[in-house]
């Protein structure tokens, strides 16, 4: 049985691909600030990285997007994509990618939005340069999520932090460029199963211990050495970032700033030889009593709302609920939903708080590259993104009569 079938948890995107009928690409064109007649045409930085390359990948027949630019360092760019990158998803370099040039990161680029997966020790400022240039950055990166005035955003818990985007703006003295993250790829799963429980019984406390696949350090990332056979229990920066993140995540945006969550969070974080997908064992501390069954019901009948569910990269249930007590597994479920799931299993009482389960979720998709195309999805529904005219595009104008 194909992972698809067994969850019953496709995105909108593949159904919309396997569908032959126009049905649901007019039902799209009515959703508010889209433009039907033409799609926008977006970057990505970072392009030949592990990242960038799902973002490729996932842009090939989008429905709303096409992919016109591709951007990295020094050693790759004046290069065509398919020579420069290292490629490796077990399909093939889509035909639209494999022929573009790639750039460097001069903010100039032929699109009208990016997608940022630079390598952390650039993106910062490149990120910040594509803003000011007038770009809608989608960043994966953690350079800005933290920034006071900056959206983190998972459509599904926090589509609200987008009205932090005017003040932005304001704020930088941008004009149509914003930057909008997406959080760090083990806590966009933690976060996504915590919010149907902060909804009905409210958080107080987590305790999560993660064992974290190796594609989540890049490309060449661990050394083989270090990992085959071993567990590492460090991973730079990322235990903090797991204690951050879910409390902007699961607070609110007030009109000025981002009030945090207030959660205690414990997060130990390790390194297992498995290529994809996230587990973590989490230890949760209800506000209000709960039983186990209220609980279970609170995940699984986790939905979405219209808005969402019509993007086309969105689960109407982006929570999947396991039964067997020996699941979830990253071989297993990580395609789950087409890697944009969150699979749930082993949900159970925890003798020193109230609940415990076990999560996994897909690094590489749900972790960052899906997660930055849902949230570039969300933004365009909104209107925030917009057809750009380009250098290549003024050439073409008319000249205006003085
Ligand atoms: P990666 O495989 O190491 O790719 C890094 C990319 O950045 C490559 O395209 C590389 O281009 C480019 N780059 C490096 N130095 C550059 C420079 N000086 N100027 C311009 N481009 C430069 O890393 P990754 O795993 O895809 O991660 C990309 C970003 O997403 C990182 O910020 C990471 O923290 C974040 N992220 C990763 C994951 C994950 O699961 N892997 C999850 C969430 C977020 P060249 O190929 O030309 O060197």
């Amino acid at each position: 049985m194909s992972s698809q079938s067994q969850y019953g948890g496709d995105s909108n995107m593949q159904s919309k691909q396997a569908a032959s009928s126009s049905e649901k690409h007019v039902e799209k064109a009515s959703t508010p600030g889209r433009r039907a007649e033409k799609k926008l045409r977006a970057g990505v930085l970072g392009a030949t990285g592990i990242v960038g390359q799902r973002l490729v990948s996932l842009l090939a027949g989008h429905p709303w997007f096409e992919l016109t630019e591709v951007a990295a360092s020094e050693r790759s760019s004046g290069k065509t994509y398919a020579p420069a990158v290292r490629w490796h998803l077990d399909a093939p370099i889509p035909e639209v990618a494999r022929h573009l040039v790639v750039k460097g990161l001069d903010p100039s680029l032929d699109c009208d939005f990016v997608f940022s997966a630079l390598d952390s020790s650039v993106a910062g400022a490149a990120e910040e340069d594509f803003a000011r240039a007038g770009y809608p950055v989608v960043s994966n990166c953690r350079n800005h999520r933290m920034d006071p005035d900056v959206p983190l955003l998972i459509p599904e818990v926090n589509a609200a932090h987008l009205d932090a985007i005017p003040l932005q703006q304001k704020n930088r003295g941008y004009d149509t460029g914003f930057i909008v993250t997406n959080p760090n790829c083990s806590t966009a799963g933690l976060v996504l199963v915590l919010k149907p429980l902060a909804d009905a019984f409210g958080l107080e406390k987590i305790f999560v211990v993660t064992l974290q696949a190796i594609s989540g350090a890049g490309y060449p990332g661990v050394a083989s050495m270090d990992i085959q056979g071993n567990v590492v229990p460090f991973i730079s920066g990322e235990e903090e970032k797991m204690e951050a993140e879910p409390q902007k995540l699961l607070g609110k945006w007030d009109g000025s700033r981002f009030v945090d969550a207030g959660i205690g969070l414990s997060a130990h974080c390790n390194r297992v030889p498995v290529i994809d997908g996230h587990l973590e064992c989490i230890s949760v501390g209800l506000k209000k009593i709960a039983s186990l069954n209220e609980v279970r019901e609170a995940i699984r009948n986790f939905e979405v709302d219209a808005e969402l569910a019509s993007l086309p990269t969105a689960l109407r249930n982006p929570l999947v609920v396991l039964d067997e007590e020996n699941r979830p597994q990253p071989r297993r479920d990580v395609h789950a939903g087409n890697g944009m799931a969150a699979v749930v299993g082993r949900i159970r009482e925890c003798p020193l708080f109230d609940v415990k389960l076990t999560l996994l979720s897909h690094n590489l998709v749900r972790g960052a590259a899906g997660a930055a195309l849902l949230n570039a999805e969300l933004l365009a529904a909104r209107g925030f993104l917009k057809h750009r005219v380009t250098s290549s595009e003024s050439h073409l104008a008319e000249p205006v009569s003085q």
